[in-house]
């Protein structure tokens, strides 16, 4: 005998109605009266496709919700809806990233070459696969930082980011670092590759350039170690073949 899985009401009105009339044993569909074992081939497939519909609607729907919760995370500059606003290496650079294991990510080359879009296109990529994610743009964070320093928050505000499952840091030394912002980015770096979760940056400086915004060498390279290329895949958009990321060399494979 066929089972149909049954989600209407209108079908479960119909079923009822040939049972209370008919009985349910006659040998006939209860859908549309012909001969068969209780629901014909025919009213069995309309069933199906019908519940199938349904759940892609109820499906699309959620996925609506889950990226107005995206939305809420991300500045509205960059929520490309338009796929066209997003680079083609973009989708290539979110299709090669893993959003689920350790590796983050590095963007580097000059502003107005799409990194920041590209870096969201990997954050929705990670959020698309169920994990949590934030967005800092570098100088909020840095204000961030020094607020709750003042209050004595900071080191909440530390734990807080080192444990979020995928973390995007924009735009890394669009201003000069203070000492206890390079100290925070260190902790905040150095945590989250302890945890083993990614984080995903974005600068517009060259490796010499960055280095030079910190108050001296010795932070700056450790910051720089900690999201160069043991760590994340990196993307250089000022080289031509950023079609292929660089893949991670982690010295704890
Ligand atoms: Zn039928």
């Amino acid at each position: 005998m066929k089972q149909a899985a049954i989600l209407n009401p209108e079908a479960a009105k119909a079923i009822s109605e040939t049972v209370a009339t008919q009985g349910i044993n006659k040998g006939i569909c209860v859908y549309c009266g012909d001969p068969a074992d209780l629901v014909c081939d025919h009213c069995d497939a309309q069933v199906t496709r019908r519940n199938e519909a349904a759940k892609a609607r109820e499906q699309r729907e959620k996925e609506r919700q889950r990226l107005g919760w995206f939305a809420d995370k991300v500045p509205d500059l960059y929520l490309a809806t338009d796929e066209m606003l997003v680079p083609h290496w973009a989708r290539t650079i979110a299709e090669t990233w893993n959003p689920q294991d350790r590796y983050g990510v590095t963007i580097s080359g000059p502003s107005n070459s799409w990194k920041t879009r590209a870096a969201i296109k990997i954050l929705e990529r990670a959020f698309l696969a169920g994990k949590q994610i934030e967005f800092r743009q570098a100088g909020d964070l840095r204000r961030e930082m020094n607020r709750m320093a003042r209050e004595g928050g900071d080191s909440e505000l530390l734990r807080e980011l080192c444990a979020v499952p995928v973390l995007l840091v924009d735009d890394m030394g669009n201003q000069a670092f203070t000492e206890a912002s390079e100290e925070f980015l260190l902790a905040l770096f150095e945590g989250r590759i302890n945890r083993f979760l990614p984080t995903i940056t974005t600068t517009q400086f060259p490796s010499d350039e960055f280095l030079a915004k910190f108050s001296n060498r010795r932070i700056g390279m450790a910051v720089a170690k900690r999201i160069g290329p043991e760590y994340n895949w990196m993307i250089n958009t000022a080289t031509g073949n950023i079609t292929e990321p660089q893949p991670p060399k982690s010295p704890h494979q």
